[in-house]
C-alpha cells in the first residue's frame, strides 16, 4: 500500500493567544503537509485592504479588536472550505473562536462525513506575547495592533476562545505545544506532535 493510501487527511486547527506565533507556524505546517493554511484574520484584513463590501463592514470591528459576528465569519469559512484545495485537508488559523463557530464547523464537516482530526494549542506567556505583538506592529504596520487593541484582544481571547479549547481536549484531539522559543524550535515541536498523530510532511511521506 502506498503512503498516499495510508495517509489520513489532516483537518487541523491551530489555536493560541493572539501573538503566540500561530500565523507563522500555520503557514509552515500547511506547506509541509501539502494543505492550505486558512486564516480568517488574513482573509478579513485582505478584504479591508481591498475595500470590498465585506471589508467595509468589518474594518471598524478589526480596528477595535472585537470579533466579527459569527454569521459573517461562518459564511466566509464555509465558502473557503468548499474550495477544491481544501478537500483533502486544511489547517485553520483563527477559526473557530467562539462556541457557536465550533458548532457550525462541526456541523459543516459532519455534513460531508468529516471531522477535525487534531487541534494544536500553542501555549505562551502573556508578557512574551505583548512584546512580540509590539514588534509585529512596528514591522508590519498593522492598524489593529495598537497597544490598547493588543490588550483588548488578549482579554477577548481569554473570555471567548480559551474555553472552547476544553471541548477539543474532551474529545481527545488536543495537543499542547510550548510556543516559547525560536520559530524553528516551535516548528520542530509541532512537527513531532503531528508526526506522533500520523501526520508527516509530504516530502518525508513520499
Ligand atoms: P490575532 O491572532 O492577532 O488576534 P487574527 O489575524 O487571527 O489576529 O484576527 C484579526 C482580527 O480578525 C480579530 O481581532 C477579529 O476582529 C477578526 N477575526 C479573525 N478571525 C475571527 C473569527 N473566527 N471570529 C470573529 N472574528 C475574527
Amino acid at each position: 500500500m502506498s503512503a498516499a493510501e495510508t495517509r489520513l487527511s489532516p483537518r487541523l486547527l491551530i489555536v493560541g493567544p493572539p501573538g503566540a506565533g500561530k500565523g507563522t507556524q500555520a503557514v509552515a505546517i500547511a506547506e509541509s503537509l501539502g494543505i492550505p493554511a486558512i486564516s480568517t484574520g488574513d482573509i478579513f484584513r485582505a478584504n479591508v485592504k481591498n475595500e470590498t463590501e465585506l471589508g467595509l463592514k468589518v474594518k471598524a470591528i478589526l480596528d477595535a479588536g472585537d470579533y466579527v459576528p459569527d454569521s459573517l465569519t461562518n459564511e466566509l469559512i464555509s465558502d473557503r472550505l468548499s474550495q477544491a484545495d481544501a478537500s483533502e485537508g486544511f489547517l485553520l488559523d483563527g477559526y473557530p473562536r467562539t462556541l457557536q463557530q465550533v458548532q457550525f464547523l462541526d456541523e459543516h464537516l459532519a455534513a460531508q462525513g468529516q471531522s477535525l482530526t487534531t487541534v494544536v494549542q500553542l501555549v505562551a506567556e502573556r508578557d512574551e506575547i505583548v512584546e512580540r505583538l509590539r514588534r509585529r506592529a512596528v514591522d508590519q504596520g498593522r492598524s489593529d495592533d495598537t497597544e490598547d487593541a493588543i490588550r483588548h484582544r488578549q482579554d477577548v481571547y481569554l473570555r471567548e476562545t480559551a474555553p472552547l479549547i476544553d471541548s477539543y481536549r474532551d474529545r481527545g484531539i488536543l495537543v499542547e505545544v510550548d510556543g516559547l522559543g525560536s520559530i524553528d524550535e516551535v516548528a520542530g515541536r509541532i512537527e513531532s506532535a503531528l508526526a506522533a498523530r500520523g501526520f508527516t510532511s509530504v516530502a518525508s511521506a513520499s
